[in-house]
């Protein structure tokens, strides 16, 4: 590994599309790797970058870096790192068009999408540097004669971080701007798929005046930096956003060091339409929660569960709504869906189509890939009726543009499908009866409802889930909170 002579800068090549090469950031220098992998985009299948591996060494002096860092930045008054984090927000909005330029190009989502990430994202720094000044403790009664007790809420220390590429912004600010608030310092370790965003919020980061040490990204293979971020007494947390598989992997390897861990995991959101739901409404609501990003959140909705009295109505809205859906080049201003992430993800999500079809299932539109049609990573958006709930299309994160329809009529039943998963992220209900929302939302196991709305995250509000879709909240005051610890003092023997 190098250290570049020059600040690397990418936000200020954010408008030239051949960016050629890209280094890790570490102690607030641009680093190169000793061997490098690519980064293509996904609707043409063109290399756009090669980004340095810094691999498990580069990961070792990120940690160093950032317990450096942490001896200085916990001591910064909050006051300061909330005028830090503001200006880091301020710097992202004026950037807004470039880093939403970088997400297209690096995962394909629509330019349109890629923009609203990029405010998301930015919610959470503007959230945290406000929340920056309200982490406090409490004074407390004991039982103790001439005694006083309090809390007091310090920063965790070095938070190793692993982000996904679906959302390669708004994930990195999600667990960071929280981090940085409380005083925490970072090793972020981004998708290999999107490198390219994670180091433009390094380069925004620095500008905004985030010390050295405090913010660092290290890129490459995923295997060598796990274990040292795990494996590190210095790394006193780990904050991951991914599948359930890799969650419980890091879970495993962070419990030798009895390390906090954030884990925001897989999900199987069931889409509850009941019969007194305004179907329109629900359609849109499907539409939205589904198609967003190509089905690639971990919100999205995977099983819609309609009650057969308007199960018919509902699929013929979603029909005409979806066939009318065109998937394209981001950057296409009439494309309503992105690529998939790459190719063996339409593979995957065509295997999954194929299965229920074989299964009974009937495909009302869609159900093809259109890689070979459109050049690029392309699935067609599809709707399955009918199928039976215990096919791989239902049991599975689907992570594609496919929407599939089960009747269901009693309420116990629905709830018990709705349940019948090892995850519980997010789950959408559509109903007019305050009843039944009182009902199905307290039977229901899932860490974030929707009731008659299809989108659930917002920078105040907490996001997280419940069995094996996680651990931890991200977002609102728990989002601080999860990058804090908790001290109690007890003071005896006050005169008086
Ligand atoms: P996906 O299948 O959607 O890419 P993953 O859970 O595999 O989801 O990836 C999410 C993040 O976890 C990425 O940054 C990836 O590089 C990282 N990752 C994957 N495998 C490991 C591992 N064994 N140790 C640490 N990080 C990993």
């Amino acid at each position: 590994m190098t250290v570049m002579d020059r600040p690397a800068s990418i936000a200020d090549r954010l408008d030239d599309k051949t960016l050629l090469r890209s280094e890790s950031f570490i102690g607030g220098q641009w680093v190169t790797g000793t061997s490098s992998f690519e980064v293509s985009n996904p609707a043409n299948g063109e290399v756009i970058a090669e980004v340095g591996d810094v691999g498990a060494e580069g990961a070792r002096q990120a940690v160093t870096k950032a317990a450096e860092a942490f001896e200085t930045w916990k001591k910064v008054s909050p006051f300061e790192r909330a005028r830090i984090l503001m200006k880091w927000y301020d710097l992202i909005l004026e950037n807004q068009a470039d880093l939403a330029k970088l997400i297209t190009l690096e995962m394909g989502k629509t330019y349109r999408e890629a923009r609203g990430e990029v405010v998301y994202g930015a919610g959470f720094i503007e959230w945290s540097a406000e929340e920056a000044k309200r982490v406090h403790g409490e004074t407390l009664p004991t039982p103790f004669p001439n005694s006083r007790g309090w809390t007091i809420r310090q920063p965790i220390g070095v938070v190793g971080c692993i982000t996904p590429w679906n959302f390669p912004n708004a994930m990195i600010t999600r667990k960071c701007a929280p981090a940085l608030a409380a005083g925490c310092t970072m090793v972020i370790k981004p998708a290999p798929e999107t490198p390219l965003s994670a180091l433009a919020l390094a380069e925004l980061a620095k500008r905004a005046g985030v010390p050295d040490g405090v913010f660092n990204v290290v890129c490459g293979d995923a295997q060598k930096i796990g274990p040292v971020l795990t494996g590190s007494d210095a790394v006193r947390m780990i904050g991951f956003t991914g599948s359930t598989e890799v969650g419980k992997l890091l879970m495993r390897q962070a419990a030798d060091g009895v390390k906090r861990v954030a884990l925001e995991l897989g999900g199987n959101a069931p889409f509850i339409v009941m019969d007194d739901a305004d179907i329109e409404k629900a359609a849109d609501g499907i539409i939205a929660s589904k198609f967003r990003v190509s089905g690639q959140t971990c919100v999205s909705a995977n099983r819609i569960i309609a009650q057969p009295g308007i199960a018919d109505k509902l699929v013929e809205a979603l029909e005409a709504r979806i066939s009318r859906l065109k998937a394209g080049d981001g950057f296409a201003e009439d494309s309503d869906l992105g690529p998939l992430v790459h190719m063996e993800a339409v593979s995957r999500v065509d295997a999954l189509v194929k299965q229920a079809r074989e299964a009974g299932a009937r495909i009302v539109t869609g159900g093809k890939r259109l890689d070979e049609e459109l050049g690029g990573a392309f699935y067609a958006p599809t709707l399955i009726d009918g199928g039976d709930p215990k096919m791989d299309v239902a049991c599975h994160e689907i992570f594609g543009p496919v929407a599939s329809v089960y009747r269901i009529e009693r309420e116990e039943d629905i709830i018990r499908l709705a349940n019948d998963t090892p995850y519980g992220l997010a789950a959408y209900i559509y109903t007019r009866d305050v009843n039944r929302v009182h009902r199905l939302t307290e039977g229901i196991e899932y860490g974030m409802i929707g009731v008659n709305a299809p989108m659930v995250g917002a920078a105040s509000t907490p996001f997280g889930g419940v069995k094996e879709s996680g651990i931890g909240r991200e977002g609102g005051k728990w989002g601080v909170e999860e990058f804090t610890e908790l001290k109690y003092v007890l003071l005896g023997g006050v005169d008086g």
